[in-house]
């Protein structure tokens, strides 16, 4: 359907435009010799123009870069800006806590931190909270405490899932349907086998398969994939899932740190799911690295009687600047006065328009393409139907067409998230800035089929 010749010129055209676009740019990456592969973290290389763009500011659901440009941000930093940059609350809120009252970082509670504890239990309904500063870090604390609970070694995930850097969930699916490492990882401490099963996303007979082996900790899922395409669940396949780990015993532990797109208390309560424990980063601190997990009372509990267990001090859990008075300070803004309940209403509408409208283009071109929506979230796959299980949307994939789409949109002055076709709804995400994005998505499908 899509002529490759014609993808490949077209391409080339795009980097030609964005290379005299943003000069600035090219120069600033060409002049980063003391950064390892010349970027602050590694995965700002993912970058479809061949280098990245350079950030001047940030506020709402706007960037600008050092060439002068300004864009209308679906990223939203990959989740973390949820919140929109630099939320005026969350500004008030940390600029309050450095400049009056002092104190970023003391190992000391501050009181915000049980107010944000309690927000969290009125969300998600898990009993009590304990905070980190990532994402990655709260899955890594809730899988030992899953182990110290029930004495099993492995933990359970979906493949190609993503729950950050976390060593265990780097398993796929293999061709003989049994897990292997997943392609690419990087210095993996032992077969990820030894420590980690897996099973596909909607595959009630490979997950029963896998639970029955009897050691399985906990299962760690997100409740819709949403690192390779938004991948939604199956009617009843959530019930199941809870049925199945129960049965085995088995905890079900709920990564929320994408999926908190589907209301204020994320997909859980969207959709009456029962966790045992429950994580959530990114988002929750407007920015700010923040990070938590929450517990339920029965399992705290246990947790805590146990006196062969060190949480206070080197037992693995737990990090120095964890709930900071900075990063509570800056939770508690963003739950408050930003990411509130009827903050989600006004997101979720205008994702709603922006998966309509990308639907129009798809259905109007006789794409072979598919939207999904998750929330405040929808991210467009070059596959249709939707693929249901993470291998097949990593079958999927276009990554030329992929950066074609990336680059002709931040040309014309709009962000996708780099790594997928996901745009994210902030709170000041504007309809106009939904059809601005349409607009220029129906111009490059046009030019793709040459009409
Ligand atoms: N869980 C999920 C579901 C994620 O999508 C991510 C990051 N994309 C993480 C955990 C890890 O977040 P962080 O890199 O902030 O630790």
């Amino acid at each position: 359907m899509i002529d490759r010749a014609r993808l490949a010129e077209l391409f080339e055209r795009e980097r030609r435009n964005f290379a005299e676009r943003n000069p600035r740019s090219a120069a600033a990456y060409e002049n980063a010799s003391h950064l390892f592969g010349r970027v602050p973290m590694t995965w700002m290389n993912k970058k479809a123009g061949g280098f990245p763009l350079y950030i001047h500011g940030a506020r709402g659901n706007r960037v600008t870069d050092i060439d002068g440009h300004e864009y209308i941000d679906f990223a939203l930093g990959d989740t973390g800006a949820m919140a929109g940059h630099s939320a005026a609350p969350v500004v008030d809120a940390v600029g309050h806590r450095i400049f009056e009252q002092g104190g970023i970082t003391t190992m000391l509670p501050t009181e915000d931190a049980e107010w944000v504890g309690a927000e969290l239990t009125r969300r998600f309904g898990m009993d009590v909270w304990s905070f980190s500063l990532t994402a990655t870090d709260a899955n890594r604390w809730a899988i030992r405490l899953a182990r110290a609970l029930t004495g099993r070694p492995k933990i359970l995930f979906h493949s190609y899932c993503y729950h950050g850097s976390v060593d265990e969930s780097l398993i796929v699916v293999g061709p003989d349907g049994e897990g292997m490492s997943r392609p690419g990882n990087v210095g993996a401490p032992v077969k990820v086998t030894k420590t980690s099963r897996v099973a596909e996303f909607n595959d009630l007979e490979g997950l029963e398969n896998q639970l029955r082996h009897g050691d399985v900790a906990a299962m760690l899922i997100e409740p819709a994939l949403t690192n390779i395409g938004i991948v939604l669940p199956d009617p009843g396949y959530h019930e199941a899932v809870r049925e199945l780990t129960r049965r085995h015993g088995t905890l079900l532990l709920i990564d929320e740190t994408h999926t908190f797109s589907a209301g204020p208390g994320g997909a859980t309560k969207a959709w009456g799911l029962e966790p045992d424990i429950v994580v959530i980063g990114k988002a929750i601190g407007g920015g700010i690295p923040s990070g938590a997990y929450g517990l339920s009372g029965e399992l705290a509990e246990s947790i805590l009687a146990r006196d062969d267990l060190d949480l206070v001090d080197m037992g693995g859990v737990g990090g120095t600047l964890a709930g900071s008075p900075l990063s509570v300070a800056a939770m508690r803004a963003t739950l408050e006065k930003v990411l509130t309940d009827s903050a989600f209403e006004v997101m979720i509408e205008t994702a709603t328009v922006f998966t309509h409208g990308v639907q129009r283009v798809i259905d109007e071109y006789r794409l072979p393409w598919s939207i999904n929506q998750l929330g405040a979230r929808a991210e467009y796959r070059f596959a249709t139907p939707y693929p249901r299980n993470g291998t097949d949307a990593a079958a999927s994939a276009d990554g030329e067409l992929e950066d074609f789409l990336h680059l002709y949109l931040a040309n014309r002055g709009i962000l996708l998230t780099p790594f997928h076709n996901m745009a994210l709804m902030c709170p000041q995400t504007t309809i106009a800035d939904v059809e601005t994005h349409h607009d220029v998505f129906e111009q490059a499908v046009r030019e793709l089929l040459g009409r």
